[in-house]
């Protein structure tokens, strides 16, 4: 079996800030149906769930950092309720809090530099000690530096013979940084510095484009976006596209199975419309709005991306002129969105609940409750929220973009929900009255929730196409 290591900075339930935990939590379990065994590596932080896991020392030492040292400890879950080996790196003094990216004023830390920094050598300075790996599998810029410094840098060459994998799960954020945090990486030759840079700076995400023996992206369209995008960064996506590749993520469907969820209010059962109203009904008491309107639900981070200063402006034309629509909106983030939906729910509060908040719970019982579940996203790499929604018989509405264009066609062709194209009110007010035409003939929504329960997103598709990648760079 090939041994790969998944180096990361979140896996569910350990830590997770988006998708990306969701998928390290996830593809570990299906890879070894494929021959593949994945173990996986985070910081040690202070969530709760780390904290209440009892854990087994592995190995011990100290990292120097531009003047600065560390001692670094990695461990291994006790238990095996994972199915996988779950790995920590305990570096007090820069992991040992209980946010992943964000400091208390909604920034991020401004130590991150140092930070990944740290982990990426931690994690290379372990394999030196003992390695059985074959693979190591590198997740978003965090981790992109470890593809340079294996090569390059010349305390890790006994271990430079180990291919790396780079996974792309939002090409928005970079890792860029300036040319001085150069002082915490470890020693290499001065004519290999340009590659870690990109328009000036060190590029976490450019350079293990440039490096990585495979280059992954969430999905197939996103990875054709980043070649085209207005923005330089395009030419190197179209320079490495001999080993590029999008892989359409899948879903944990254990862990997100509505016969079994117990965090919703009733379960799946034989009758799907029981399922619908019955969690419907149960978010309508506990938020007290009318249960009997058509309820479209948002989760995710406010963040432009997201688009939901695009919903905040439909949401408000559509509810100066009707109120046939319930919106329940699960989020947070930016501070200015934040406060753009509480006016929103001061101002329609008949019509709009929000919840500003991180809840894995209330996200489940929306997911089960909602008719619909919106996603305006300006680029989407893949979204996990369309697939949760369809195996929740949640009907959903997105933007033809990324992997929501992959996984979401659009039932005027036979498909599983409402697309539009550009990201505007105009086009989400267009959708609106294309959910209030389907709603009116409940047939069609009945034969449509049917169908969205059937599709089969699991992972056990793409685990296969990266178990290939894995075999690929082995040779
Ligand atoms: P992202 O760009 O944030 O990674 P994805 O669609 O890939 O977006 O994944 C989002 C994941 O985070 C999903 O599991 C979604 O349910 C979850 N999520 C987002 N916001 C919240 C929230 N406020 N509360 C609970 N879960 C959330």
């Amino acid at each position: 079996m090939i041994h790969v290591l998944h180096i990361s900075t979140e896996c569910y339930p350990a830590a997770k800030a988006g998708g990306m935990g969701d998928v390290v939590g996830a593809l570990p379990h299906y890879l070894p149906k494929s021959g593949v065994l994945a173990s996986v590596i985070i910081p040690k932080y202070k969530t709760k769930w780390i904290a209440v896991q009892e854990w087994t020392f592995v190995q011990s030492f100290s990292l120097d950092l531009a003047g600065n040292r560390y001692t670094c400890t990695i461990e291994q879950l006790e238990s095996e309720t994972l199915n996988f080996p779950l790995y920590v790196m305990d570096i007090k003094g820069l992991f040992d809090r209980s946010s992943i990216y964000l400091d208390t004023d909604g920034e991020a830390f401004h130590d991150e530099a140092e930070r990944y920094i740290a982990f990426q050598r931690s994690v290379l300075d372990w394999l030196l000690l003992e390695n059985p790996f074959d693979v190591l599998h590198c997740h978003d810029h965090m981790t992109g530096l470890i593809t340079f410094m294996i090569k390059y840098c010349d305390v890790y060459q006994p271990i430079k013979h180990l291919p790396t994998i780079f996974t792309i799960h939002n090409g928005q954020y970079r890792g860029i940084m300036n040319w001085s945090v150069k002082s915490m990486l470890p020693s290499f030759d001065e004519k290999d510095a340009g590659i870690l840079d990109w328009d000036g700076h060190i590029n976490g995400m450019a350079t293990a484009v440039k490096c990585a023996h495979y280059v992954t992206t969430v999905s197939p369209t996103y990875m054709e976006e980043m070649k085209y995008l207005p923005d330089s960064i395009s030419l190197l996506f179209q320079s490495e596209a001999n080993k590029s590749i999008g892989i359409l993520n899948g879903i944990d469907d254990v862990q997100w199975n509505p016969k079994k969820d117990a965090m919703i209010d009733y379960q799946l059962k034989t009758s799907i419309n029981r399922f619908k109203s019955e969690n419907k009904r149960a978010l309508a008491q506990r938020y007290a709005f009318d249960a009997n309107r058509i309820v479209i639900g948002f989760i995710g981070r406010f963040a432009t991306q997201k688009g939901v200063d695009l919903l905040v402006e439909a949401y408000s034309a559509y509810l100066e002129a009707k109120n046939a629509i319930h919106f329940f909106i699960l989020g947070s983030g930016d501070k200015n969105l934040e406060h753009d939906i509480r006016r929103l729910q001061e101002k329609y509060r008949h019509n709009v609940t929000a919840v500003i908040a991180y809840s894995e719970k209330t996200a489940h019982q929306v997911y089960a409750a909602s008719d619909y579940l919106i996603m305006p996203s300006r680029f989407e790499p893949c979204g996990l929220n369309q697939f949760y929604s369809m195996k929740y018989a949640t009907i959903p509405i997105v933007r033809k973009t990324g992997g929501l264009k992959d996984s979401v066609p659009d039932i005027g062709d036979d498909g599983l929900g409402i697309t539009f194209e550009q990201a505007s009110k105009e086009d989400i007010l267009y959708s609106l009255q294309r959910v209030e035409a389907l709603h009116s003939n409940k047939s069609n929504v009945n034969s449509l929730r049917e169908k969205l329960v059937k599709q089969n997103n699991s992972w056990t598709k793409s685990a296969k196409a990266y178990s290939l990648i894995y075999q690929n760079v082995l040779g």
